[in-house]
């Protein structure tokens, strides 16, 4: 998709926030923990090359991505001397290429090793493919869920030792960010138990995402994979408020009214006609849409413009969006559509809870049609 930089509406990031944010993140480490900045998704939108580049002065030490490719566009960005771990699951055809750029990728089958050891043997020169075991301890997406997979697991790794880096091992909880902690601790308990199984252990164990780092005690594991708080956003959403530091929303989203008219009452403005206007009112067309990320569902919520509240009217447009202005404003008015305005604030949990959804969901939602401007 292009990027629509001849429209006025981009995407701000702060990096002076998100260093706050992984600067915090890192004071806070267990010693012996390091933090491995989590980019996957273009940085949950903000720029992966961008993001990991604040977060090595911020004191992180590795990468997570979530696909190969992810990690190959670190790479080719220059970022060579920090690990980078492919969370999700990678096709063993596609093993020599991380192994070639010093990429970690996860495992999760003793066969998918035996597939991998086999295309090695084939290839005259490789170098070991880094490799870190997921444990499913009850989030059921993938890993080793019994002591017997992973043995066999352990075993097939041994067994092609020239071959492979046993670097880590480590699970991801499906409720660190819940007020009740008793799943929590159930996963615990099943990954301590897979664990005794484990020895020697690899470099790196690990169990927290930014809620497990922030709430829990993961004390027997050395990195914490930290995503969604580096960018500012609270894990839980509003569930749990107490935060050992601030975090501060890095992205914005700031746009202009394109066009401006009075309509007189009883007009309908936008698709499937929802909304009727009940006296003369002033309306303004923002140049933005739901290709850009604005959930179609919006209408009824608001943007800010000068600190003031301004309802999003009619369903939200592929393109354009249409709001109610509180009197005539010249085209080229500064639009808030996410961020600060005057003594107002819109963040994406905002958005997210009028939504039905999550602040993840919002930020990694805006596409690349929209510009990302670094400050
Ligand atoms: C996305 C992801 C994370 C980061 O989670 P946050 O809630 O954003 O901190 C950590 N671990 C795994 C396995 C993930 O998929």
């Amino acid at each position: 998709m292009v990027v629509a930089n001849h429209r006025n509406a981009q995407l701000i990031i702060n990096q002076k926030h998100l260093y706050h944010n992984i600067k915090m993140a890192t004071e806070r480490l267990n010693a012996g923990t390091e933090l491995f900045m989590v980019v996957k998704a273009d940085g949950y939108g903000h720029g992966a090359v961008q993001v990991a580049q604040v977060a090595i002065k911020a004191g992180a030490s590795g990468f997570c991505v979530a696909v190969l490719d992810e990690a190959l566009e670190l790479r080719a960005a220059g970022i060579v001397d920090y690990p980078i771990l492919v969370l999700g699951l990678t096709d063993p055809a596609d093993a020599a290429v991380a192994a070639e750029n010093n990429i970690s990728l996860t495992v999760s089958s003793a066969q998918w090793l035996t597939q991998v050891a086999v295309m090695f043997n084939d290839l005259a020169e490789i170098k070991p493919l880094s490799v870190h075991f997921g444990l499913d301890t009850g989030m059921g997406r993938i890993g080793f869920q019994n002591k017997m997979e992973l043995t066999q697991a352990l075993t097939t790794l041994q067994a092609n030792a020239n071959y492979f880096n046993f670097d880590g091992i480590f699970t991801h909880f499906s409720t660190a960010d819940s007020a009740d902690d008793a799943y929590f601790q159930y996963q615990l308990t099943n990954f301590k138990n897979l664990m005794t199984v484990v020895n020697p252990q690899p470099k790196y164990v690990h169990v927290a995402n930014s809620a497990t780092s922030l709430w829990h005690d993961y004390t027997g594991s050395n990195m914490v994979r930290y995503g969604i708080s580096g960018y500012g956003y609270n894990p839980s959403g509003r569930e749990i408020e107490q935060l050992p530091y601030s975090l501060e929303p890095a992205m914005s989203l700031e746009t202009q009214i394109s066009y401006c008219k009075q309509v007189t009452a009883g007009k309908s403005i936008g698709y499937g006609a929802t909304y009727t206007t009940t006296q003369p009112e002033w309306i303004g067309t923002v140049p933005i849409g739901y290709a850009d990320g604005i959930p179609r569902n919006l209408q009824g919520f608001y943007v800010l413009i000068d600190g003031q509240k301004c309802e999003i009217v009619g369903r939200v447009c592929m393109d354009q969006f249409m709001i109610k202005l509180p009197h005539e404003l010249p085209v080229g008015t500064k639009v808030t559509v996410m961020g600060q305005s005057g003594d107002k604030m819109i963040s994406a949990d905002d958005i997210a809870e009028y939504t039905g959804t999550i602040s993840y969901e919002i930020l990694c939602g805006f596409s690349q049609r929209l510009p990302r401007k670094y400050i």
